[in-house]
């Protein structure tokens, strides 16, 4: 099944899980999977350890995938990984009946200047994959609508995901961003460029305050829009270091009443990427299913069976 033909009918549904930490983490993965599988969602993707760290997990949760009737999509980076190495672990996918990706470049390490691996880009990559196993990869590319963190240029950053086309990619999976005024304009920039790939829209659900602030500013750089900082500010959470008492009494309700907000702020997001006519929402599930079933309930894309 092609995901990418299919966006052009129809906007997709999709979401994305992490390899589980612990073995606990593991059993209770089926039953989530098998709850959001209730949406029906075109495919779920998995995570890739940075570096390949965690990889059998991947590959348990693809199975998992498979099990609950869905296609699964699996990442990849190229980070510390030989060409090798590539080629053997992927054989290994289409081997487990794994035959979607997302091909990325993957962070650099800490204390380090390049992947330590092979190849340097993303677009090496897709190159390769295409060159070993000609069609056999549906090859999904990132695309950062605010640009990558660490790119030159807007412009230079699209040139790169139009290389990533040329080389044979389908479609994009775009980094999180919330501000809509930056989206539209990349758009119109990509398009004007030659991209025509489908986009499918990466949406991270606002559940917890830490985990907002830490994805948007500790690796994105991430543009916050005033309604989504004041929401921060509103229900602020973190003991200040000025204050004597060190915690606020009202911590729990304060966490629940932010996480309400964030729900709602979650669901207008799609509902605006929903009117711009985008391909697909690829919801980050974070190994739940409760506030994603709330999400997508309430933003009428899908009802539970
Ligand atoms: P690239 O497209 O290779 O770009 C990296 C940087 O290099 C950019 O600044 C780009 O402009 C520049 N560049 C690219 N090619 C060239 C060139 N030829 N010459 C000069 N400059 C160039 N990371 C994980 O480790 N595991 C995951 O599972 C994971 N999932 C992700 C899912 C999504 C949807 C997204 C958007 C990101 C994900 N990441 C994941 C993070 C990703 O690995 C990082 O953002 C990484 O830093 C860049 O990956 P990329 O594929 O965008 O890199």
């Amino acid at each position: 099944t092609k995901l990418s033909e299919m966006m052009k009918e129809k906007q997709l549904l999709s979401f994305e899980l992490f390899p589980p930490k612990t073995d606990k983490g593991m059993e209770n993965l089926p039953g989530t999977i098998e709850k959001l599988c209730e949406f029906k969602p075109e495919y779920i993707s998995c995570t890739y350890g940075a570096g390949g760290g965690n990889v059998g997990r991947n590959r348990e949760v693809c199975q998992e995938i498979i099990k609950a009737g869905t296609i699964p999509v699996t990442h990849f980076t190229v980070i510390k990984n030989t060409k090798e190495g590539i080629k053997e672990q992927l054989q290994t996918y289409l081997d487990e009946g794994v035959d979607h990706m997302l091909a990325l470049r993957g962070d650099i390490p800490r204390g380090e200047t390049t992947t330590c691996g092979d190849f340097n880009y993303a677009t090496d990559l897709v190159a390769f994959v295409r060159k070993e196993f000609g069609d056999k990869f549906e090859i999904a590319v990132a695309g950062s609508p605010e640009g990558h963190i660490a790119c030159r240029s807007l412009e230079s950053d699209i040139a790169v995901l139009k290389q990533k086309q040329d080389n044979g990619a389908d479609y994009i999976m775009t980094q999180l961003c919330w501000d809509m005024e930056q989206f539209k304009y990349w758009l119109d920039a990509i398009d004007k460029a030659g991209v025509t790939m489908p986009i499918d829209v990466g949406i991270m659900p606002i559940l917890d305050q830490a985990a907002t602030i830490n994805m948007a500013l500790s690796r994105n750089g991430c543009v916050m829009p005033r309604e989504l900082s004041r929401l921060i500010s509103k229900y602020w959470i973190f003991p200040n270091p000025f204050d004597k008492e060190p915690f606020d009494d009202a911590l729990e309700q304060k966490k629940a009443d932010f996480k309400k907000a964030g729900i709602e702020y979650t669901i207008k997001q799609i509902d605006e990427y929903r009117a711009l006519g985008i391909n697909g929402i690829h919801l980050y599930a974070l190994n739940k299913w409760k506030d994603v079933a709330e999400i997508i309930n309430a933003s009428g894309m899908r009802t539970m069976i």
